[in-house]
C-alpha cells in the first residue's frame, strides 16, 4: 500500500501556484527571495518577499486606523462579513487544502479537516456576533443598575505555527472580527502560500462588504517579524501559537507593555489505558492521536501510561497498525503518514531515539527513515512506539515527531501523577469503561491538563469548546466557549436612578 513516489518539483510548484491564484493570492506582489520549500519533495515551491519591522508599524497603524470604525459597525453586520468568509472557504475548501498539504506535509484528508476547522469556526462565530453577552449584577444600592459590557479591545496580531497554517489564525480571526477587531497576522515562515491564500478569501469577504483591507493584515516573515509585532504597542492583543521556546520569548516582551497575551504552546500529551478498557478503540485513538499528521500536532499523542495487565497487548497492537500504516506522499490517495517538516525535525527525532534507548526504552516498532530515496531532502519516517521502563527524562521533552512511548502504571493514582509530572499541560486522555476512574481523571485531583478526553485519543477538538492548556503550554484558550472574552474588553457600568447619591459599603461623605 506505499506510494511509490513522491511528486516532482515542477509538479509541486504547479499545483501550489494553481491554488494559491485560484484563493486570489497575488504571487508576483509578493515576489521576493525567500524559498519556500515543500516537506513533501525537499524542493522550493514559492520565493516570496518578508517584510521588515517598518512595514510591522506600519500594517499595525493601519489596522489602529480600521479599529476606529470597524469598532462601530454592530457585531451582527461584523458576523456577515465572516458568513460571507465562510462561503468562500467553502468554494476554495480543496484549494487551500491542497496548499496545506504543500506546505505543511499534511495527508489530504486532514489538510481537508483543518479548513472544514475553518467554516466550523466561521459558523461559530457568526452566531457568537449576536450573543456577545454582558451580565447585570444585583446592586447592593436602591435605585441602581449594575451591568457589564464588553467592548471591542483593539488590535489582535497573531503569531502561528507551521503545523495548523490556516486553522489557527482563522480561530483567531473569525472570533476577533465579530468583536470588532482587526487582525494582523504573522504565520509560519514555512507556510506563506497558505497565509496568502486564506488572507485573499477574507479580504474579498471584506472588500464585498465594503470594509477596510487593514482590517486583515498578513505580514510574511520570520521570528524577527513577530518580534516587532509582539513588541508593537499598537497591538492589544497577541495571540501566539508555537513552541514552548517561543512562549518564553514572546510572555514577557508583550507583560512589559501591559498589553494582552494569549499563549498556545508545546504540548506532551499522554492516554491512560486502564485494565477496563476497550482496546479496540484503544488502539484506534492511540494510533491516529500518536501517529497521525507524522506526530506534528500540538495534541500528538506522546505518551501511553498503560496498566501492567494489558500493557503487552497494547504495545503489540499499536506496534502491529504501525507497521501497517501506508507512509508517503501526502496527496496520494491512501497515504496515512506524510513527511516531517524537514532535516530539523528528523534529527530531533533520531535524537529522541537515541536518548530514550540510553534510558532503557526498547524500539518496537519504527525508529528508520522512509523513501530516502526518493528525494534527498525530504524526511520521512515509520511512525515509532519505545517501550520505556518507567517515564525518563526524554519523555519530559516535547519531540515533534511521531514517537510513542508507553510506559507501565499499577494504580490510577500513578497514572495520574505520570501523566500530570511533565510541564506542559495540553491534552490528555483515559481509556476506561470503569465510570469512576473516568470521573478521578476528570475531577480536580485528575488530569491537569486544559483538555481532557475520556475515551478518544488527545488530539481531533472539535471549534465549540475552549481550546488550550496550563503549565508550560501557556494558559491561553481559544475557539469555542467563552474564549471570545480574550478579545474583548470589559466595563462594568453603575447607573444611578435615585435621584440620590448613595455610597458603597454605607460609606457617608457629607459635604
Ligand atoms: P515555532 O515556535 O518555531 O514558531 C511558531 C511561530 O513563532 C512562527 O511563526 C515563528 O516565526 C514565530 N516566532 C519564533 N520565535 C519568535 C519570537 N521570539 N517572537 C515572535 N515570533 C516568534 O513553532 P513551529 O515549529 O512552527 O510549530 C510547532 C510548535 O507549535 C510545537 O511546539 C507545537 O506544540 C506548537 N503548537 C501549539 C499549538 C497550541 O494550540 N497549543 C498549536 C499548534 C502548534
Amino acid at each position: 500500500s506505499q506510494p511509490a513516489l513522491l511528486p516532482s518539483a515542477e509538479d509541486l510548484r504547479a499545483r501550489a501556484e494553481r491554488a494559491a491564484r485560484a484563493c486570489g493570492a497575488d504571487l508576483a506582489a509578493h515576489e521576493g527571495d525567500h524559498e519556500g520549500r515543500s516537506p513533501v519533495n525537499g524542493a522550493t515551491i514559492s520565493s516570496v518577499a518578508w517584510s521588515g519591522a517598518a512595514d510591522v508599524r506600519e500594517a499595525v497603524a493601519r489596522a489602529g486606523e480600521a479599529f476606529g470604525t470597524w469598532r462601530t459597525v454592530p457585531a451582527p453586520a461584523r458576523g456577515a462579513v465572516v458568513k460571507r468568509f465562510a462561503e468562500l472557504l467553502t468554494e476554495h475548501k480543496a484549494d487551500l487544502a491542497t496548499l496545506v498539504s504543500l506546505e505543511a506535509g499534511k495527508i489530504t484528508s486532514e489538510a481537508l479537516g483543518e479548513v472544514q476547522e475553518m467554516i466550523d469556526i466561521c459558523d461559530y462565530a457568526v452566531g457568537l456576533s449576536r450573543q456577545l453577552y454582558g451580565r447585570t449584577m444585583a446592586s447592593e444600592r436602591p435605585g441602581h443598575r449594575l451591568m457589564e459590557t464588553w467592548h471591542p479591545l483593539g488590535v489582535v496580531g497573531v503569531v502561528s505555527a507551521f503545523n495548523f497554517p490556516v486553522a489557527v489564525w482563522s480561530w483567531n480571526t473569525a472570533v476577533a472580527l465579530v468583536c470588532g477587531d482587526p487582525v494582523v497576522w504573522k504565520p509560519s515562515e514555512r507556510t506563506p502560500l497558505c497565509a496568502l491564500a486564506a488572507n485573499a478569501l477574507l479580504l474579498r469577504a471584506l472588500e464585498e462588504g465594503g470594509y477596510d483591507a487593514a482590517l486583515s493584515q498578513v505580514l510574511l516573515g520570520g521570528p524577527d517579524v513577530g518580534e516587532a509585532l509582539v513588541a508593537d504597542p499598537g497591538v492589544a492583543l497577541l495571540s501566539a501559537t508555537g513552541s514552548t521556546r517561543m512562549g518564553r520569548q514572546v510572555g514577557p516582551v508583550v507583560a512589559e507593555r501591559f498589553g494582552r497575551s494569549l499563549l498556545e504552546l508545546g504540548g506532551n500529551n499522554a492516554a491512560v489505558v486502564t485494565p477496563s478498557a476497550d482496546l479496540d478503540l484503544a488502539t484506534r485513538g492511540i494510533v491516529f492521536s500518536a501517529a497521525g499528521t507524522a506526530g506534528q500536532r500540538c495534541t500528538t499523542m506522546r505518551r501511553a501510561i498503560v496498566h501492567t495487565s494489558v500493557i503487552d497487548e497494547v504495545t503489540d497492537r499499536v506496534a502491529a497498525a504501525y507497521r501497517r500504516l501506508p507512509v508517503g506522499d501526502p496527496t496520494a490517495e491512501g497515504t496515512l503518514v506524510g513527511p516531517l517538516l524537514d532535516r530539523q525535525s528528523y534529527e530531533a527525532f533520531t535524537t529522541a531515539i537515541e536518548k530514550a534507548t540510553a534510558a532503557g526504552g526498547q524500539v518496537v516498532a519504527g525508529g528508520e527513515r522512509e523513501l530516502a530515496g526518493l528525494a534527498e531532502d525530504a524526511y520521512y519516517v515509520r511512525p515509532t512506539v519505545i517501550r520505556m521502563p518507567s517515564q525518563t527524562e526524554v519523555m519530559h521533552t516535547e519531540t515533534f515527531a511521531p514517537i510513542l512511548y508507553v510506559v507501565p502504571y499499577d494504580d490510577l493514582a500513578e497514572a495520574i501523577e505520570l501523566n500530570n509530572a511533565v510541564p506542559q499541560g495540553l491534552s490528555s486522555s483515559i481509556f476506561t469503561q470503569d465510570q469512576s476512574e473516568a470521573e478521578i481523571f476528570c475531577s480536580p485531583v485528575g488530569s491537569d491538563c486544559g483538555i481532557v478526553n475520556v475515551n478518544i485519543g488527545t488530539s481531533g477538538a472539535e471549534i465549540g469548546g475552549a481550546f488550550g492548556g496550563e503549565k508550560e503550554t501557556g494558559g491561553g484558550r481559544e475557539s469555542g466557549s467563552d474564549a471570545w472574552r480574550a478579545y474583548m474588553r470589559r466595563a462594568t457600568n453603575t447607573v444611578n436612578f435615585s435621584g440620590e447619591l448613595p455610597l458603597a459599603q454605607g460609606v457617608t461623605f457629607d459635604v
